[in-house]
Protein backbone atom coordinates (compact mmCIF):
# COMPACT_ATOMS: atom_id res chain seq x y z
CA UNK A 1 0.00 0.00 0.00
CA UNK A 2 1.26 3.55 -1.20
CA UNK A 3 2.91 5.58 1.63
CA UNK A 4 1.35 8.93 0.76
CA UNK A 5 2.69 10.90 4.09
CA UNK A 6 6.32 9.63 2.56
CA UNK A 7 5.32 10.40 -0.85
CA UNK A 8 4.49 13.84 -0.13
CA UNK A 9 6.72 15.41 2.05
CA UNK A 10 9.44 13.85 -0.06
CA UNK A 11 7.87 15.81 -3.18
CA UNK A 12 9.31 19.76 -3.81
CA UNK A 13 5.93 21.36 -2.13
CA UNK A 14 5.33 18.48 0.59
CA UNK A 15 8.98 19.32 1.50
CA UNK A 16 8.54 22.98 2.12
CA UNK A 17 5.06 22.13 4.32
CA UNK A 18 6.80 20.35 6.50
CA UNK A 19 9.94 21.93 7.06
CA UNK A 20 7.65 25.22 7.87
CA UNK A 21 5.37 22.65 9.91
CA UNK A 22 8.06 21.02 11.88
CA UNK A 23 6.76 17.50 10.01
CA UNK A 24 9.03 15.08 10.13
CA UNK A 25 10.06 13.36 6.61
CA UNK A 26 10.67 9.86 6.43
CA UNK A 27 13.88 9.30 4.23
CA UNK A 28 13.66 7.50 0.68
CA UNK A 29 16.04 4.31 1.40
CA UNK A 30 18.42 3.04 -1.07
CA UNK A 31 17.36 -0.94 -1.77
CA UNK A 32 18.90 -3.55 -4.05
CA UNK A 33 17.91 -3.11 -7.69
CA UNK A 34 19.69 -6.96 -9.00
CA UNK A 35 22.01 -9.49 -7.89
CA UNK A 36 24.63 -9.29 -5.14
CA UNK A 37 27.93 -8.65 -7.36
CA UNK A 38 30.64 -10.36 -7.38
CA UNK A 39 32.58 -7.38 -5.73
CA UNK A 40 29.36 -5.84 -4.26
CA UNK A 41 31.58 -2.43 -2.77
CA UNK A 42 33.65 -2.31 -5.86
CA UNK A 43 33.53 1.61 -6.88
CA UNK A 44 32.18 2.78 -3.48
CA UNK A 45 34.78 3.86 0.19
CA UNK A 46 34.78 2.46 3.39
CA UNK A 47 35.80 4.44 6.08
CA UNK A 48 37.67 2.00 8.54
CA UNK A 49 38.95 2.00 12.26
CA UNK A 50 39.63 -0.16 14.79
CA UNK A 51 40.55 -0.20 18.80
CA UNK A 52 43.83 -0.03 19.83
CA UNK A 53 43.31 -3.63 20.84
CA UNK A 54 41.33 -5.13 18.06
CA UNK A 55 41.72 -8.61 16.73
CA UNK A 56 39.65 -9.15 13.50
CA UNK A 57 40.94 -6.27 11.27
CA UNK A 58 43.11 -8.30 9.39
CA UNK A 59 40.17 -10.27 8.58
CA UNK A 60 37.42 -7.30 7.93
CA UNK A 61 40.06 -5.55 5.86
CA UNK A 62 40.72 -8.77 4.15
CA UNK A 63 37.01 -9.07 3.72
CA UNK A 64 36.29 -5.73 2.49
CA UNK A 65 38.99 -6.21 0.33
CA UNK A 66 37.11 -9.36 -1.07
CA UNK A 67 34.21 -7.00 -1.57
CA UNK A 68 36.38 -4.71 -3.74
CA UNK A 69 36.05 -1.47 -1.52
CA UNK A 70 38.58 1.29 -1.48
CA UNK A 71 39.52 1.73 2.46
CA UNK A 72 39.95 5.22 4.10
CA UNK A 73 41.37 5.51 7.26
CA UNK A 74 41.81 8.01 10.43
CA UNK A 75 45.44 8.41 10.74
CA UNK A 76 44.65 10.54 14.26
CA UNK A 77 42.54 7.59 16.13
CA UNK A 78 44.27 5.97 18.82
CA UNK A 79 43.64 2.29 17.09
CA UNK A 80 45.56 3.27 13.69
CA UNK A 81 48.64 1.39 14.85
CA UNK A 82 46.12 -1.46 15.00
CA UNK A 83 44.60 -0.70 11.48
CA UNK A 84 48.17 -0.66 9.46
CA UNK A 85 49.21 -4.05 11.10
CA UNK A 86 45.76 -5.74 9.63
CA UNK A 87 46.11 -3.61 6.03
CA UNK A 88 49.52 -4.59 5.68
CA UNK A 89 48.67 -8.36 6.84
CA UNK A 90 45.63 -8.35 4.58
CA UNK A 91 47.57 -6.23 1.66
CA UNK A 92 45.17 -3.54 1.32
CA UNK A 93 45.93 -0.61 0.22
CA UNK A 94 44.92 2.37 2.42
CA UNK A 95 43.84 6.11 1.83
CA UNK A 96 43.61 8.87 4.16
CA UNK A 97 40.65 10.14 5.26
CA UNK A 98 39.37 13.38 3.34
CA UNK A 99 39.52 16.78 5.01
CA UNK A 100 36.59 18.21 6.64
CA UNK A 101 34.62 19.91 3.79
CA UNK A 102 34.73 16.43 2.15
CA UNK A 103 31.82 13.93 3.32
CA UNK A 104 32.40 11.05 4.81
CA UNK A 105 32.29 7.77 2.89
CA UNK A 106 28.75 6.03 2.39
CA UNK A 107 29.96 3.03 4.57
CA UNK A 108 32.00 2.90 7.85
CA UNK A 109 33.03 0.00 9.96
CA UNK A 110 34.66 0.27 13.54
CA UNK A 111 36.73 -2.82 14.60
CA UNK A 112 35.61 -3.01 18.34
CA UNK A 113 37.07 -6.82 19.41
CA UNK A 114 39.54 -5.50 21.22
CA UNK A 115 37.58 -2.61 23.78
CA UNK A 116 37.92 -3.24 27.11
CA UNK A 117 36.24 -1.27 30.35
CA UNK A 118 35.26 2.44 29.99
CA UNK A 119 38.65 3.35 28.84
CA UNK A 120 37.91 1.36 24.92
CA UNK A 121 34.50 2.65 24.68
CA UNK A 122 36.12 6.05 24.47
CA UNK A 123 37.51 5.10 21.46
CA UNK A 124 34.51 4.66 19.48
CA UNK A 125 33.08 7.77 20.91
CA UNK A 126 35.98 9.66 19.43
CA UNK A 127 35.81 8.15 16.21
CA UNK A 128 32.05 8.70 15.58
CA UNK A 129 31.49 12.04 17.84
CA UNK A 130 33.28 14.41 15.12
CA UNK A 131 32.28 12.98 12.18
CA UNK A 132 28.10 12.60 13.20
CA UNK A 133 26.76 15.93 11.29
CA UNK A 134 29.10 14.39 8.15
CA UNK A 135 26.75 11.16 7.90
CA UNK A 136 25.82 11.33 4.42
CA UNK A 137 22.38 9.45 3.59
CA UNK A 138 21.78 5.81 3.74
CA UNK A 139 25.21 5.65 4.85
CA UNK A 140 25.86 1.96 6.68
CA UNK A 141 27.38 1.46 9.89
CA UNK A 142 28.69 -1.62 11.01
CA UNK A 143 30.20 -2.29 14.27
CA UNK A 144 32.00 -5.78 15.23
CA UNK A 145 32.98 -6.54 18.84
CA UNK A 146 33.56 -10.13 20.12
CA UNK A 147 30.83 -12.72 21.22
CA UNK A 148 30.66 -12.40 24.85
CA UNK A 149 31.58 -15.35 25.60
CA UNK A 150 35.19 -14.80 23.50
CA UNK A 151 36.49 -12.07 25.06
CA UNK A 152 39.50 -12.32 27.63
CA UNK A 153 37.98 -10.79 30.22
CA UNK A 154 35.24 -8.83 32.32
CA UNK A 155 35.85 -5.91 31.18
CA UNK A 156 36.48 -6.98 27.28
CA UNK A 157 32.85 -8.78 27.96
CA UNK A 158 31.33 -5.21 29.60
CA UNK A 159 32.63 -3.09 26.69
CA UNK A 160 31.44 -5.72 24.30
CA UNK A 161 27.98 -5.38 25.85
CA UNK A 162 28.31 -1.76 25.88
CA UNK A 163 28.49 -1.35 22.27
CA UNK A 164 24.97 -3.15 21.95
CA UNK A 165 23.41 0.11 23.45
CA UNK A 166 26.38 2.38 21.37
CA UNK A 167 24.92 1.21 18.07
CA UNK A 168 21.33 0.93 18.96
CA UNK A 169 21.64 4.57 19.76
CA UNK A 170 23.65 5.64 17.08
CA UNK A 171 20.52 3.76 14.86
CA UNK A 172 18.12 6.12 16.34
CA UNK A 173 19.83 9.31 15.89
CA UNK A 174 21.14 8.76 12.04
CA UNK A 175 17.94 7.41 10.87
CA UNK A 176 16.54 10.47 10.02
CA UNK A 177 18.33 10.46 7.13
CA UNK A 178 17.98 6.30 5.52
CA UNK A 179 21.51 5.55 7.62
CA UNK A 180 21.49 2.32 9.53
CA UNK A 181 23.78 1.02 12.10
CA UNK A 182 24.11 -2.38 13.38
CA UNK A 183 26.27 -4.61 15.63
CA UNK A 184 28.03 -7.74 14.32
CA UNK A 185 29.12 -9.97 17.80
CA UNK A 186 32.03 -12.00 16.07
CA UNK A 187 33.23 -15.54 17.71
CA UNK A 188 36.52 -16.12 16.73
CA UNK A 189 35.86 -18.99 14.08
CA UNK A 190 33.23 -16.99 12.68
CA UNK A 191 36.32 -14.15 11.18
CA UNK A 192 36.88 -16.33 8.26
CA UNK A 193 33.38 -15.95 7.06
CA UNK A 194 33.37 -12.06 8.12
CA UNK A 195 32.71 -10.69 3.98
CA UNK A 196 28.71 -12.23 3.97
CA UNK A 197 27.19 -10.35 7.20
CA UNK A 198 29.63 -7.21 6.22
CA UNK A 199 28.38 -7.49 1.94
CA UNK A 200 24.68 -7.61 3.57
CA UNK A 201 25.07 -5.03 5.95
CA UNK A 202 26.73 -2.45 4.28
CA UNK A 203 24.78 -2.55 0.96
CA UNK A 204 21.32 -1.82 -0.56
CA UNK A 205 19.70 -5.22 0.74
CA UNK A 206 19.82 -4.06 4.07
CA UNK A 207 17.97 -1.06 3.85
CA UNK A 208 15.15 -1.97 6.46
CA UNK A 209 17.74 -3.32 8.98
CA UNK A 210 18.93 -1.09 11.96
CA UNK A 211 19.88 -0.95 15.23
CA UNK A 212 20.15 -4.93 15.39
CA UNK A 213 22.88 -7.25 16.84
CA UNK A 214 23.87 -10.67 14.99
CA UNK A 215 26.04 -12.98 15.89
CA UNK A 216 28.33 -14.42 13.53
CA UNK A 217 29.93 -17.51 15.26
CA UNK A 218 31.07 -21.00 13.62
CA UNK A 219 30.90 -21.84 10.27
CA UNK A 220 31.96 -24.78 8.15
CA UNK A 221 35.83 -24.83 7.13
CA UNK A 222 37.10 -22.72 4.20
CA UNK A 223 35.80 -19.00 3.16
CA UNK A 224 33.76 -17.08 1.13
CA UNK A 225 35.08 -16.73 -2.32
CA UNK A 226 34.07 -14.56 -5.08
CA UNK A 227 31.34 -17.37 -6.12
CA UNK A 228 29.17 -16.87 -3.09
CA UNK A 229 28.25 -13.89 -4.26
CA UNK A 230 26.51 -12.73 -7.50
CA UNK A 231 23.81 -15.85 -8.64
CA UNK A 232 25.05 -17.55 -6.10
CA UNK A 233 21.95 -19.43 -5.13
CA UNK A 234 22.29 -20.75 -8.93
CA UNK A 235 21.72 -24.32 -8.94
CA UNK A 236 20.01 -24.50 -5.61
CA UNK A 237 15.96 -25.32 -5.13
CA UNK A 238 14.13 -23.36 -2.59
CA UNK A 239 10.86 -23.74 -1.36
CA UNK A 240 8.50 -20.78 -0.25
CA UNK A 241 5.11 -21.27 1.63
CA UNK A 242 2.27 -18.90 1.31
CA UNK A 243 4.16 -17.27 -2.14
CA UNK A 244 1.26 -16.52 -3.72
CA UNK A 245 1.77 -12.61 -2.93
CA UNK A 246 3.06 -10.33 0.09
CA UNK A 247 6.09 -11.18 1.52
CA UNK A 248 6.06 -14.68 0.12
CA UNK A 249 6.19 -13.43 -3.57
CA UNK A 250 8.72 -11.26 -2.65
CA UNK A 251 10.95 -13.50 -0.90
CA UNK A 252 10.59 -15.72 -3.92
CA UNK A 253 11.48 -13.42 -6.42
CA UNK A 254 14.55 -12.30 -4.75
CA UNK A 255 15.65 -15.65 -4.23
CA UNK A 256 14.67 -16.50 -8.15
CA UNK A 257 17.14 -12.88 -8.68
CA UNK A 258 19.92 -14.90 -6.74
CA UNK A 259 19.91 -17.69 -9.16
CA UNK A 260 17.61 -20.13 -7.20
CA UNK A 261 14.43 -22.69 -8.84
CA UNK A 262 11.62 -21.98 -6.55
CA UNK A 263 8.88 -24.46 -5.80
CA UNK A 264 6.26 -21.49 -4.24
CA UNK A 265 3.09 -23.26 -2.08
CA UNK A 266 0.34 -21.35 -1.48
CA UNK A 267 -3.48 -22.15 -0.40
CA UNK A 268 -5.61 -24.20 -3.19
CA UNK A 269 -7.93 -21.33 -3.21
CA UNK A 270 -4.86 -18.80 -4.12
CA UNK A 271 -3.74 -20.90 -7.29
CA UNK A 272 -4.44 -18.36 -10.10
CA UNK A 273 -2.06 -15.80 -7.63
CA UNK A 274 0.44 -18.36 -7.15
CA UNK A 275 0.90 -18.99 -10.95
CA UNK A 276 0.74 -15.35 -11.23
CA UNK A 277 3.75 -14.90 -9.39
CA UNK A 278 5.83 -18.13 -9.95
CA UNK A 279 5.41 -18.06 -14.14
CA UNK A 280 8.08 -15.11 -14.81
CA UNK A 281 10.35 -16.62 -12.30
CA UNK A 282 10.19 -19.91 -13.94
CA UNK A 283 9.21 -21.51 -10.33
CA UNK A 284 7.00 -24.35 -9.41
CA UNK A 285 3.76 -23.43 -7.77
CA UNK A 286 2.38 -25.99 -5.80
CA UNK A 287 -1.58 -25.61 -4.60
CA UNK A 288 -1.17 -27.18 -1.16
CA UNK A 289 -2.17 -25.82 2.34
CA UNK A 290 0.46 -26.13 4.92
CA UNK A 291 -1.74 -27.50 7.19
CA UNK A 292 -3.09 -30.54 5.10
CA UNK A 293 -2.10 -33.73 6.97
CA UNK A 294 -0.33 -34.69 3.74
CA UNK A 295 1.38 -31.50 3.52
CA UNK A 296 5.01 -32.60 4.38
CA UNK A 297 4.65 -35.54 2.46
CA UNK A 298 3.42 -34.40 -1.04
CA UNK A 299 6.24 -32.14 -0.83
CA UNK A 300 8.74 -34.16 -0.08
CA UNK A 301 8.29 -36.68 -3.01
CA UNK A 302 7.30 -33.72 -5.58
CA UNK A 303 10.93 -32.26 -4.06
CA UNK A 304 11.98 -35.79 -4.25
CA UNK A 305 11.44 -36.46 -7.46
CA UNK A 306 11.74 -33.02 -8.83
CA UNK A 307 14.87 -31.96 -8.19
CA UNK A 308 16.68 -34.33 -5.49
CA UNK A 309 15.70 -32.46 -2.23
CA UNK A 310 15.70 -28.89 -1.47
CA UNK A 311 18.44 -26.68 -0.39
CA UNK A 312 16.38 -23.73 0.98
CA UNK A 313 13.29 -23.82 3.01
CA UNK A 314 11.38 -20.93 3.46
CA UNK A 315 8.35 -20.99 5.96
CA UNK A 316 6.29 -17.55 5.26
CA UNK A 317 2.65 -18.82 5.50
CA UNK A 318 0.93 -16.72 8.30
CA UNK A 319 -2.07 -15.53 9.41
CA UNK A 320 -3.51 -13.64 12.25
CA UNK A 321 -6.99 -13.72 13.83
CA UNK A 322 -7.11 -11.06 16.26
CA UNK A 323 -9.22 -10.84 19.29
CA UNK A 324 -8.60 -9.71 22.85
CA UNK A 325 -8.00 -13.80 24.68
CA UNK A 326 -11.13 -12.83 26.63
CA UNK A 327 -13.31 -12.70 23.39
CA UNK A 328 -10.95 -15.38 21.00
CA UNK A 329 -12.93 -18.62 20.07
CA UNK A 330 -10.78 -21.78 20.11
CA UNK A 331 -11.01 -22.19 16.07
CA UNK A 332 -9.51 -18.40 16.18
CA UNK A 333 -6.85 -19.98 18.34
CA UNK A 334 -6.34 -23.13 16.63
CA UNK A 335 -5.87 -21.97 13.34
CA UNK A 336 -3.35 -19.54 13.82
CA UNK A 337 -1.55 -21.75 15.96
CA UNK A 338 -1.31 -24.22 13.04
CA UNK A 339 -1.16 -22.35 10.06
CA UNK A 340 1.95 -20.10 11.69
CA UNK A 341 3.61 -22.81 13.95
CA UNK A 342 2.26 -26.24 13.85
CA UNK A 343 2.98 -26.42 9.82
CA UNK A 344 6.31 -25.75 10.45
CA UNK A 345 7.33 -28.21 12.60
CA UNK A 346 5.37 -31.41 10.73
CA UNK A 347 6.70 -30.23 7.55
CA UNK A 348 9.89 -30.21 8.59
CA UNK A 349 10.34 -33.10 10.83
CA UNK A 350 8.87 -34.83 7.31
CA UNK A 351 11.72 -33.02 5.09
CA UNK A 352 14.41 -34.01 7.55
CA UNK A 353 13.47 -37.58 6.83
CA UNK A 354 14.05 -37.00 3.35
CA UNK A 355 13.22 -33.98 0.95
CA UNK A 356 16.82 -32.13 1.55
CA UNK A 357 20.18 -31.62 -0.10
CA UNK A 358 23.36 -31.69 2.31
CA UNK A 359 24.14 -28.52 3.71
CA UNK A 360 20.15 -27.70 3.66
CA UNK A 361 19.35 -23.79 5.44
CA UNK A 362 16.13 -23.15 6.69
CA UNK A 363 14.30 -19.38 7.47
CA UNK A 364 11.46 -19.00 9.08
CA UNK A 365 9.04 -15.67 9.41
CA UNK A 366 8.28 -14.59 12.96
CA UNK A 367 7.29 -10.99 13.82
CA UNK A 368 8.31 -8.49 16.51
CA UNK A 369 4.87 -9.44 17.76
CA UNK A 370 6.43 -12.24 18.84
CA UNK A 371 8.88 -10.11 20.68
CA UNK A 372 7.16 -7.83 22.22
CA UNK A 373 3.26 -8.84 22.45
CA UNK A 374 0.34 -6.79 21.08
CA UNK A 375 -3.19 -7.49 22.67
CA UNK A 376 -5.32 -8.93 20.59
CA UNK A 377 -2.52 -11.51 19.75
CA UNK A 378 -1.97 -13.94 22.08
CA UNK A 379 -2.44 -16.47 19.66
CA UNK A 380 -0.05 -14.74 16.87
CA UNK A 381 2.46 -13.95 19.37
CA UNK A 382 2.50 -17.21 21.15
CA UNK A 383 3.68 -18.72 17.22
CA UNK A 384 6.32 -16.09 16.28
CA UNK A 385 7.88 -16.24 19.62
CA UNK A 386 7.88 -20.15 19.67
CA UNK A 387 9.07 -19.82 16.05
CA UNK A 388 12.23 -17.82 17.56
CA UNK A 389 12.64 -20.66 19.99
CA UNK A 390 11.95 -23.26 17.59
CA UNK A 391 15.38 -21.65 15.29
CA UNK A 392 17.45 -21.58 18.79
CA UNK A 393 16.78 -25.33 19.92
CA UNK A 394 16.88 -26.60 16.63
CA UNK A 395 19.83 -25.04 15.01
CA UNK A 396 22.82 -27.03 17.06
CA UNK A 397 20.84 -30.60 16.34
CA UNK A 398 20.77 -28.97 12.77
CA UNK A 399 24.44 -27.79 12.62
CA UNK A 400 25.58 -31.58 13.31
CA UNK A 401 24.37 -32.34 10.27
CA UNK A 402 25.58 -29.50 8.38
CA UNK A 403 22.77 -27.63 8.11
CA UNK A 404 21.59 -24.55 9.55
CA UNK A 405 17.64 -22.65 10.24
CA UNK A 406 17.38 -18.99 11.52
CA UNK A 407 14.64 -16.76 11.89
CA UNK A 408 13.49 -13.05 10.16
CA UNK A 409 11.03 -10.76 12.38
CA UNK A 410 9.06 -8.42 10.02
CA UNK A 411 7.96 -5.31 11.57
CA UNK A 412 5.36 -3.25 10.24
CA UNK A 413 5.57 -4.28 5.99
CA UNK A 414 3.47 -2.78 3.25
CA UNK A 415 1.34 -6.15 2.46
CA UNK A 416 -2.32 -6.97 1.97
CA UNK A 417 -2.62 -8.29 5.88
CA UNK A 418 -1.59 -4.24 7.05
CA UNK A 419 -3.47 -2.46 4.32
CA UNK A 420 -6.60 -4.13 6.30
CA UNK A 421 -5.44 -2.51 9.64
CA UNK A 422 -7.67 0.62 10.73
CA UNK A 423 -6.39 4.21 9.31
CA UNK A 424 -4.81 5.46 12.80
CA UNK A 425 -3.49 1.64 13.99
CA UNK A 426 -1.47 1.72 10.26
CA UNK A 427 -0.39 5.39 10.41
CA UNK A 428 0.82 4.98 13.77
CA UNK A 429 2.25 1.12 12.99
CA UNK A 430 4.71 2.77 9.63
CA UNK A 431 5.86 5.95 11.85
CA UNK A 432 6.77 4.06 15.14
CA UNK A 433 10.60 3.25 14.07
CA UNK A 434 14.02 4.81 13.47
CA UNK A 435 13.34 5.04 10.06
CA UNK A 436 9.87 6.37 10.27
CA UNK A 437 8.03 4.63 7.55
CA UNK A 438 7.16 0.78 6.88
CA UNK A 439 8.95 -1.76 5.28
CA UNK A 440 8.82 -3.39 2.30
CA UNK A 441 7.97 -6.85 1.20
CA UNK A 442 11.55 -6.31 -0.82
CA UNK A 443 13.00 -5.52 2.51
CA UNK A 444 12.04 -9.42 4.44
CA UNK A 445 12.95 -11.11 1.22
CA UNK A 446 16.36 -9.48 1.20
CA UNK A 447 17.17 -10.13 4.82
CA UNK A 448 15.44 -14.00 4.47
CA UNK A 449 18.07 -14.15 1.04
CA UNK A 450 21.16 -13.72 3.26
CA UNK A 451 20.05 -16.21 5.49
CA UNK A 452 19.42 -18.52 3.19
CA UNK A 453 22.68 -18.05 1.56
CA UNK A 454 26.33 -19.21 2.02
CA UNK A 455 26.97 -15.46 2.93
CA UNK A 456 25.42 -16.24 6.00
CA UNK A 457 27.30 -19.34 6.76
CA UNK A 458 28.18 -18.68 10.80
CA UNK A 459 24.87 -17.56 11.38
CA UNK A 460 22.75 -20.16 12.80
CA UNK A 461 19.51 -20.24 15.45
CA UNK A 462 19.58 -16.61 14.79
CA UNK A 463 16.89 -14.06 14.56
CA UNK A 464 17.22 -10.95 12.89
CA UNK A 465 14.67 -8.16 13.15
CA UNK A 466 13.96 -6.51 9.98
CA UNK A 467 11.87 -3.71 11.39
CA UNK A 468 13.57 0.10 10.96
CA UNK A 469 13.74 -0.66 14.89
CA UNK A 470 10.03 -0.38 15.50
CA UNK A 471 10.11 0.49 19.19
CA UNK A 472 7.83 -2.67 19.85
CA UNK A 473 10.15 -4.99 21.91
CA UNK A 474 12.76 -2.58 21.15
P1 LIG B 1 -0.32 -12.11 3.41
O1 LIG B 1 -0.24 -10.97 2.47
O2 LIG B 1 -1.61 -12.41 4.07
O3 LIG B 1 0.24 -13.42 2.66
C1 LIG B 1 0.31 -14.65 3.31
C2 LIG B 1 0.21 -15.75 2.28
O4 LIG B 1 0.22 -17.00 2.98
C3 LIG B 1 -1.10 -15.67 1.50
O5 LIG B 1 -0.90 -15.94 0.14
C4 LIG B 1 -1.92 -16.73 2.19
O6 LIG B 1 -2.97 -17.27 1.40
C5 LIG B 1 -0.86 -17.77 2.49
N1 LIG B 1 -1.38 -18.73 3.43
C6 LIG B 1 -2.18 -18.50 4.51
N2 LIG B 1 -2.53 -19.66 5.07
C7 LIG B 1 -1.94 -20.63 4.35
C8 LIG B 1 -1.96 -22.05 4.43
N3 LIG B 1 -2.65 -22.69 5.37
N4 LIG B 1 -1.24 -22.77 3.52
C9 LIG B 1 -0.55 -22.13 2.55
N5 LIG B 1 -0.52 -20.80 2.41
C10 LIG B 1 -1.22 -20.06 3.29
O7 LIG B 1 0.73 -11.94 4.59
P2 LIG B 1 2.14 -11.22 4.62
O8 LIG B 1 1.96 -9.88 5.20
O9 LIG B 1 2.82 -11.37 3.31
O10 LIG B 1 2.86 -12.10 5.74
C11 LIG B 1 3.77 -13.14 5.43
C12 LIG B 1 4.43 -13.60 6.73
O11 LIG B 1 5.05 -12.48 7.37
C13 LIG B 1 3.45 -14.16 7.73
O12 LIG B 1 4.04 -15.24 8.41
C14 LIG B 1 3.23 -13.01 8.69
O13 LIG B 1 2.83 -13.43 9.96
C15 LIG B 1 4.60 -12.39 8.71
N6 LIG B 1 4.61 -10.97 9.14
C16 LIG B 1 4.05 -9.99 8.39
C17 LIG B 1 4.10 -8.67 8.82
C18 LIG B 1 3.53 -7.54 8.03
O14 LIG B 1 3.64 -6.39 8.48
N7 LIG B 1 2.93 -7.76 6.89
C19 LIG B 1 4.70 -8.37 10.04
C20 LIG B 1 5.25 -9.40 10.79
C21 LIG B 1 5.22 -10.70 10.32
P3 LIG B 1 -4.50 -16.77 1.68
O15 LIG B 1 -4.57 -15.39 1.17
O16 LIG B 1 -5.34 -17.73 0.93
O17 LIG B 1 -4.74 -16.84 3.18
Amino acid sequence: MLDRYLEFTNSAFGKQVAASLGLPTPPRLDRATAAYAAAPLAGSTALFAADSAATASTATLAALKQLGATVQVVTGHAGFASVKTGAQAAGVELRNEGGDSEPLPPVIVFDGTGLAGTKGLKEIYELFQPRMRKIVANSRVVVLCRALADTDSVEAATAAAGLRGFVRSLAKEIGKNGSTANLLEVSKAGDAWLAGPLAFFTGPNSAYVTGQVLAVGDAPKGALSPAHFGQSLAGKVAVVTGAARGIGAAIAEVLAREGATVVGMDRPAEEGALGATMAPLNGLGLALDVTAPDAGERLASELKSRFGGADIVVHNAGVTRDKMLRNMKPELWDMVLNINLGAILNINERLLQSGLKPGARFVCISSIGGIGGNAGQTNYAATKAGVIGYAESLAPILARKGMAINAVAPGFIETQMTAMMPTVNREVGRRVNSLAQGGLPQDIAEAVTFLASPLANGVNGKTLRVCGQNWLGA
